[in-house]
């Protein structure tokens, strides 16, 4: 029998804990992306995750459920504050929460943070939900592209998330259209940060059973380095009778009893697996963590941005200036060595000693009459006249005079 929604989560290659959590039940579907300054993101999304878990029933609309869920994340984000109170050693800890509920043929959305909801129709992977993080706002407001964005040193840094800084955070909310054939995947950043959206494109078309699907996307991510944790759950939509949602599944730290104690959740990196995978030097992400959605710290980031690209520019114009000298400097030692050169020719019908050389670059001469004789080429012999007109080189300025005088005793 195809199974239609499945969730797993990994630890992945260099983290030490699990902050990731999801569920996957019967109408609800989470994931929950943890994060704390020294402990506290295990805690974070386990107790986001299970304090949303009783938006887990049958909807008469889809509406309906977006503001129970939209309650759900604000009950959860009460909850976080009143944790950090009671243990203050968990303070600064939140979680991202990107949520799904089924409604007939209608879905249910609820999210925060940078975990992502995709919705997968006819081999084609879409992003539905917006990440809520600093790069994405540099990406909206035209500063840079997405491209730029995935690789940015700041793209771990959170603008919205549930903690224990703002009382009422901004939730995005949607109710979305959804057929048979659709399949909807949420996931950490630990899948999407380093999986092609091609990818688990293709990884969903290949394995239409849940359970095998979330398998393959989870290998894809650890075979890319996996230098997060890496949560994934996938819901399918099916009429089909062959197809079955299963019981309730929680995964991550949801899964595990909750500990508050600060040195169970230390995080510590384990340098040789960092080093091993040749992706994961690059890939290795920053500490993830968020920052109150205040004007004045997004200002100051993008102050740092725009900093950053000066120097940039600058490191580039210098680059330029130093090749532009170099080509000046060769140029200029050129000229230097033509008019170390001297030839006999003529110049207004008399004999002459040029100083440079015979060719021109472009309309520019590189040779100038250096002294010009009393002899009329006209009174030469018919050979030295000829050997004068087709120019005759010397070794130096005396050797041209010298040339110069045996034409004159010529004539005497
Ligand atoms: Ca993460």
């Amino acid at each position: 029998m195809r199974r239609l929604s499945a969730a797993a989560s990994h630890v992945g290659k260099i983290r030490s804990n699990n902050q990731d959590s999801g569920y996957a039940g019967e109408y609800l579907f989470v994931v929950a992306d943890g994060m704390g300054g020294h402990a506290g993101g295990d805690v974070a999304s386990a107790l986001a995750i299970q304090s949303i878990a009783h938006v887990d029933r049958r909807f008469d609309s889809a509406a309906d459920a977006a503001e129970a869920l939209r309650s759900a994340l604000l009950e959860a984000n009460h909850e976080l504050a009143e944790t950090v109170f009671e243990h203050p050693e968990l303070a600064g800890m939140g979680t991202t929460v990107s949520s799904i509920v089924r409604v007939g043929d209608q879905l249910a959305l609820a999210h925060i943070g940078d975990s992502r909801i995709y919705r997968w129709r006819e081999g084609t992977l879409t992003q539905i939900t917006k990440d809520h993080t600093f790069v994405q706002r540099l990406v909206d407001s035209g500063r840079i592209t997405a491209e730029e964005a995935a690789i940015h040193p700041r793209r771990s840094v959170l603008m919205r998330v549930l903690g224990d800084v703002d009382l009422t955070p901004e939730i995005d909310i949607d109710v979305l259209d959804t057929r048979a054939g659709d399949r909807w995947l949420i996931c950490s950043d630990g899948l999407s940060g380093y999986v092609a959206e091609s990818r688990l494109a293709e990884l969903l078309a290949e394995h239409p059973d849940a359970v095998v699907a979330i398998q393959a996307l989870i290998d894809e991510s650890l075979d890319n380095g996996a230098p997060d944790n890496v949560t994934a759950v996938v819901v399918g939509v099916d009429d089909s009778p062959s197809s079955s949602v299963g019981s309730p599944v929680m995964v991550g730290s949801a899964a595990k009893p909750l500990t508050y104690s600060a040195s169970a959740s230390k995080r510590s990196v384990r340098l040789p697996s960092l080093l091993l995978h040749p992706l994961s030097a690059v890939a290795a992400p920053a500490d993830e963590h968020f920052e109150p959605e205040s004007e004045e710290f997004l200002q100051a980031l993008i102050a740092e941005d725009d900093r950053r690209k000066v120097r940039r520019r600058i490191t580039w114009l210098v680059g330029v200036l130093l090749i532009a000298s170099i080509i000046v400097g060769l140029l200029v030692a050129g000229y230097q060595w033509t008019q170390s050169r001297y030839f006999v020719g003529v110049s207004n019908g008399q004999v002459a000693v040029f100083q440079g050389v015979q060719q021109n670059i472009g309309p520019f001469p590189l040779s100038s009459v250096y002294f010009e004789s009393e002899i009329d080429v006209d009174d030469l012999s018919p050979f030295s006249r000829e050997r004068v007109e087709s120019t005759i080189n010397a070794r130096d300025l005396p050797d041209a005079l010298s040339i110069v005088d045996r034409l004159q005793n010529e004539l005497d």
